[in-house]
């Protein structure tokens, strides 16, 4: 008999049918109502077994996290909280699970806890929830940029390029495993030469992206992306995936209106999409808000917050205006900043940026303009402002609870300007001379950046730690499997 996903059925009104289930047992209570799980629904299935009629070293078997297949009639519940359950007539059990070991208990466990067990965490309904986002997120940003007509390229994972700055790198090196090279001390003599040079994991595919861009007009990656991050924070993660549109013919006010319209496009897919999944977390978030005191707690459940940034245009300010806002602004009535801004060229901390979202603008804010001292080489320079200061072409979205969504910028176009700017940040020209055949031949105004997609799964799911919204989080001291 053909097995019938969970999600088919719960709201199904055809009842009577035999119908055959397959899936993991989350409770077994009184030895007759089993919820059962297959992964295709937040939701779990009940299915009543007719305990007098069923062996008793079976019964003992339907234990939580056990793997079962059950047959039977699909019926009308009259219990609370399902509309169908499933009579049992026959029941296979397909993988038992030891009561005793098995860490998932049907109880709430802490997120500290499931991290600690990332392998098994997935049965959780939680965790089903955040993936279902996350792939319904995934999904979008592809039928976005394909509805737009953007190619989908997939820039190199191993990369040759080290002067991109965007962080610490991942070098790749090889071994022979039959024959294990040791240096003198006994420790592995790892090869850093295979490809006659040393080479790094990708930080990003921007600049082999800006080469596409420059052919096809319109192009996006969506990839893995490396950076030795070395500090442990909620916010970065060494291995994450991040959206890299690039635009031909785009200056910096249609790069913000892409970027604007392509986090809106996909919260609004997931919305739409997975109104259950979404409903859950914001009752999940609301649970743990009543934790906080009173004055912690935030005024907008989950849905409303994501309503709310679509409803809303983003505010666009430049970094002078940031700047002049932090300096007279009283984070509040005791405290300063920890930080202070006392001078326009700074970079802002974390807490200057959710100032500005949190506080000042309570809404997601578009950030340009900053001093070109502490933005890449890549970054289009403006002209001089009125004190003689140095900006650059930049754009940061920032996001409530988040700081960083976005980072792009409109590119240099103009070959002696990037160039002596390159030459000014001692990066090596030379080795840079197929990025800068894009400048030699027919170059042409483009912009692009990078949307970090983990963060915006945490922005739309509620979760605080970057850690639970990727399957096998990758930060320092943390690569079990
Ligand atoms: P941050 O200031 O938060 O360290 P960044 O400015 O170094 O970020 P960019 O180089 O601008 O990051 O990368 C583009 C986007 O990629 C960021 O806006 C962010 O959403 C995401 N991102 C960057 N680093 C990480 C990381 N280590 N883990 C997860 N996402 C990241
Ligand atoms: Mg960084
Ligand atoms: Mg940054
Ligand atoms: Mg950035």
């Amino acid at each position: 008999m053909k097995r019938t996903k969970i999600k088919d059925l719960l709201n199904t009104t055809d009842f009577g049918q035999e119908i055959n289930v397959q899936g993991w047992v989350r409770t077994f209570r009184n030895n007759q109502f089993i919820a059962i799980n297959d992964g295709s629904s937040i939701n779990n299935l009940q299915a009543v077994v007719d305990f007098t009629n069923t062996d008793e070293a079976i019964l003992k078997r339907i234990t939580t996290g056990a793997a079962i297949s059950v047959t039977g009639d699909l019926v009308e519940s009259l219990g609370k909280g399902q509309r169908v359950e499933l009579k049992v007539t026959k029941l296979e059990i397909l993988g038992d699970s030891d009561p005793e070991k098995y860490p998932l208990q049907p109880k709430k466990h802490s997120l500290e806890f499931l991290r600690e067990i990332a392998h098994l965490r997935f049965r959780t309904t939680t965790f089903n929830a955040i993936f279902k986002v996350r792939h319904a997120l995934a999904f979008a940003v592809h039928q976005f940029f394909h509805e737009k007509g953007f190619v989908y390229m997939h820039t190199p994972i191993i990369t040759g390029s080290d002067a991109e700055g965007a962080g610490e790198m991942f070098r790749v090196s090889t071994i022979d495993f039959d024959n294990i090279p040791r240096n003198e001390d006994g420790t592995v003599n790892y090869k850093e030469d295979f490809f006659g040079k040393s080479t790094n994991l990708t930080v990003s595919g921007q600049l082999e992206g800006e080469l596409a861009a420059m052919a096809f007009g319109e192009i996006y990656t969506f990839g893995p992306t490396f950076r030795a991050e070395n500090s442990n924070t909620t916010r970065h993660l060494a291995e994450f995936w991040m959206i890299e549109p690039e635009m031909a013919f785009f200056d910096i006010h249609d790069n913000m209106d892409l970027a604007e319209e392509l986090l809106k496009y996909v919260i609004r897919y997931a919305l739409d999409h997975c109104g259950e999944e979404l409903e859950f977390l914001k009752g999940r978030l609301l649970e743990e808000e009543k934790q906080k005191p009173q004055a912690e707690r935030s005024d907008m459940d989950l849905l409303s917050k994501l309503q709310f940034c679509l409803e809303n245009s983003f505010e666009r300010i430049t970094y002078t205006e940031a700047i002049q806002i932090l300096k007279s602004s009283k984070p509040n009535q005791k405290k300063q900043f920890k930080y202070l801004i006392d001078e326009w060229g700074a970079d802002l901390q974390s807490e200057h940026e959710r100032y500005l979202v949190e506080k000042h603008f309570k809404k997601p804010v578009i950030l340009t303009d900053y001093p070109a001292d502490i933005k890449s080489f890549y970054m289009r320079q403006n002209e001089p402002d009125e004190l003689g200061r140095n900006t650059v072409a930049a754009m940061d979205i920032l996001f409530p609870g988040i700081g960083e969504i976005v980072g792009g910028s409109q590119r240099e176009e103009r070959l002696e300007k990037l160039e002596k700017r390159m030459h000014d940040m001692h990066i090596p020209v030379e080795e840079m001379s197929w990025f800068l055949d894009t400048r030699r031949f027919g170059s042409a105004p483009h912009a692009g950046f990078g949307l970090g997609f983990e963060r915006l799964v945490l922005f739309v799911t509620g979760m605080t730690n970057i850690r639970d919204v990727i399957a096998f989080p990758r930060t320092p001291n943390n690569a079990e499997f």
